[in-house]
């Protein structure tokens, strides 16, 4: 999946892979994506086509990687994975597409950030299943049609509104991902704790789902600290007091906020006295990448009211005042 992954990433990688539903049935919550896609796997299979083009939208970690590879084994069809950086060169792209088997799914993570050149290859490839190449140079160029088998491209971003129209409008399906409701993560948690052989009691499932910021690459991963820590602990099973002892520990507050939320909420309120203020100015007072802020962050803070975005700027809400135990200011509360 990615060449260059340090040795602990692989791990990661491959202990991410083990644990990812195989089957549309085994994918948990989402109930309209999955609705849908019911709808257009047996519509396609009935006809002996492949899917349409998907775009996939929504914060990391909710699953669209996981829905792609659903979609090729549920269909039959091979799925090849890249993601938009590593096709920086046309020739990066070509490669790819000529070599799809009939049906295979392509899914392309980070779309919005394909190059200009690589997204012009795109458009006769997604519209009539062809490649257009220029051979030679000056005078002597021609051009040349290449035929392509049919595909599914399943494209994937955080960034909707970065994606030119031209390409979104080449998507048959547009899905947005939602995060996961608290039972939706237990049920998770349930699963890969199974699946990883660790006994945990349902509440001990609750208490991680509570604190995985609707995410269920975070729940995964808090499962696999606390499982850790009741290892070394010798703590048994793991409960909710288990959980909750081991999280403490890795900084994950009771409705999950991690230190990077933390940090950039406590410093809207107490360096700027909860706002408005500009994300570049945020993001460096946060020492934080605005992007990251933007994509990973905000999402989740905006999702449960803790911030705001107006037109001048970002807010910390009268929950979030009384989240780090302060009193809002009268003139947050109008
Ligand atoms: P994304 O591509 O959106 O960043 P992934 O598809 O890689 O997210 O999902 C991250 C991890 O979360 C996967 O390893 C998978 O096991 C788990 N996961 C995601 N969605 C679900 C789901 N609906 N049900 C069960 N596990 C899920």
């Amino acid at each position: 999946l990615e060449p260059q992954a340090t040795p602990e990433e692989q791990i990661n990688i491959q202990q991410e892979e083990s644990i990812r539903p195989h089957r549309l049935a085994d994918y948990i919550g989402q109930k309209d994506l999955k609705e849908v896609l019911d709808i257009a796997i047996k519509a396609a299979q009935s006809r002996s086509e492949a899917l349409d083009h998907l775009l996939l939208y929504g914060p990391p970690g909710l699953g669209k990687t996981t829905m792609a590879l659903i979609l090729s084994s549920e269909m039959k069809v091979g799925c090849k994975i890249t993601s938009a950086p590593a096709l920086e060169r046309p020739r990066d792209i070509v490669g790819l597409l000529v070599n799809l088997q009939p049906g295979d799914v392509l899914f392309i993570d980070e779309i919005h950030r394909l190059s200009r050149m690589s997204e012009e290859i795109l458009y006769p490839a997604l519209e009539d299943f062809r490649v257009d190449i220029t051979i030679g140079k000056g005078q002597s160029a021609r051009t040349r049609s290449i035929p392509l088998q049919r595909f599914t491209l399943v494209g994937a971003t955080t960034r909707i509104g970065n994606l030119s129209s031209p390409l979104r409008d080449r998507f048959g399906l547009i899905q947005r991902l939602r995060f996961y409701e608290v039972d939706e993560l237990t049920a998770i948690v349930q699963r890969t704790a199974e699946l990883l052989q660790t006994p945990i009691t349902p509440d001990g499932c609750e208490e991680i789902a509570r604190r995985s910021r609707g995410t269920p690459r975070i729940a995964n991963r808090l499962l696999k600290r606390v499982r850790d820590y009741a290892q070394v602990k010798e703590c048994g099973d793991i409960n909710a007091y288990v959980a909750n002892q081991a999280l403490e520990l890795f900084n994950v507050d009771p409705i999950g906020l991690d230190w990077t939320d933390q940090r950039l909420l406590k410093m809207l309120i107490e360096n700027f006295n909860g706002g408005p203020v500009g994300l570049e100015t945020l993001a460096a007072a946060a020492g934080e990448d605005s992007q990251t802020i933007e994509e990973v962050y905000e999402p989740y803070l905006l999702q449960i009211g803790y911030l705001n975005r107006t037109h001048r700027g970002r807010t910390a809400t009268p929950a979030a005042w009384r989240h780090f135990g302060y009193n809002p200011p009268p003139e947050q509360l109008s």
